[in-house]
């Protein structure tokens, strides 16, 4: 069998994209993933050079590729990794900080560390079990946790930007799902960057063009060390039931996740979902009597009425 070699010069190609008609060797992947992600930011206009940015990373191989390629093309990039106490027999949470840890140290970089245990005095599973009486996973609070101590460490240490690892696998799923469920308002919300308010950060997903392969091929061939082991709670989610189901598509047509994810994208901007100024005018938002972040109910914001609320460090 002839090997592949790489479209760019005669070394052996070590990925081939069938979606993009293209095979290249480890160097001009390297290059082209890099050079893909900075047309990304510059495409949906996420940040610039001058901003300071706040990467939210897991220790997983999606973050560590988002925070090396950022750091790569020269941006102002800090890490944030949030500790949620989930313990499990490879110690997921401790295992993935250090990972993050390592990174940052190999590199010279900043990486700010939140130990939900330490602050609020109960872990992620902790406060699920106590809320759900241990009924059912503890994905919705820790989505809840995570978003609302990403928000306060941008806003409190004054980065402008928060960059999340989300690449498109990850955006087909949520859209696949929220369209099944005809969930319009979340639809109508899903975009590659949503603008600052009320003094917080504009949040930004460089990564929404690239395949789950691309990412964990970059990580790979740049010889990241990353936490290979998934959330324990990660097993048997819908978001992965919809991954693969829609893996199965893109084997008898490659570029259809692209295509599905790019279609959304321009009849989005065509108004096919309504205007989303007008939908935000009418969201009425008031700002957390006891943390100050933006909410839809009035008094306590869904954190504070879920995490003892004494204990938050404003
Ligand atoms: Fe949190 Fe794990 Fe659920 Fe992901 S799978 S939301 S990390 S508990
Ligand atoms: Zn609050």
């Amino acid at each position: 069998m002839t090997s592949i070699k790489c479209h760019n010069c005669a070394e052996r190609a070590a990925i081939r994209m069938r979606q993009h008609r293209l095979s290249l060797c480890r160097d001009h992947y390297i290059e082209w993933f890099v050079e893909q992600t900075e047309r990304a930011i510059k495409k949906y206009h996420m940040f610039t050079h001058g901003e300071r940015i706040l990467v939210a990373v897991s220790g997983g191989k999606d973050s560590l590729a988002l925070w090396d390629a950022l750091w790569k093309l020269g941006y102002d990039a800090d890490g944030l990794y949030i500790n949620l106490g989930i313990a499990s027999d490879a110690n997921y949470s401790d295992e993935s900080e250090r990972y993050a840890m390592d990174f940052a140290r190999e590199r010279g970089l900043n990486l700010q560390v939140v130990n939900v245990a330490e602050l609020y005095g109960e872990t992620v599973p902790q406060i699920a079990g106590r809320s759900y009486r241990g009924r059912n996973k503890p994905c919705s609070i820790c989505g809840l946790v995570k978003r609302h101590e990403m928000n306060r460490v941008a806003h409190d240490l004054g980065y402008p930007v928060l960059a999340t690892a989300h690449n498109l696998d990850d955006e087909v799923a949520v859209l696949f799902g929220n369209v099944m469920m005809w969930q319009t308002d979340l639809i109508a919300r899903q975009s590659p960057v949503l603008e600052e308010s009320a003094g917080f950060a504009r949040k930004v997903k460089p990564f929404i063009r690239f395949y789950e392969r691309e990412t964990a091929a970059y990580t790979l061939l740049r010889g990241i060390p990353y936490i290979e082991e998934e959330c324990p709670f990660a097993e048997g989610s819908k978001q992965l039931h919809y991954k693969a189901l829609i893996n199965k598509m893109e084997e008898d047509q490659p570029g259809l996740k692209l295509a599905f994810y790019v279609g959304f994208l321009n009849a989005k901007e065509k108004g096919a979902f309504g205007d989303l100024q007008e939908a935000k005018k009418e969201l009425v938002l008031t700002l957390c009597a006891n943390c100050g972040q933006p909410t839809t109910s009035s008094g306590l914001c869904a954190f504070c009425r879920t995490v003892n609320p004494a204990r938050p460090p404003g």
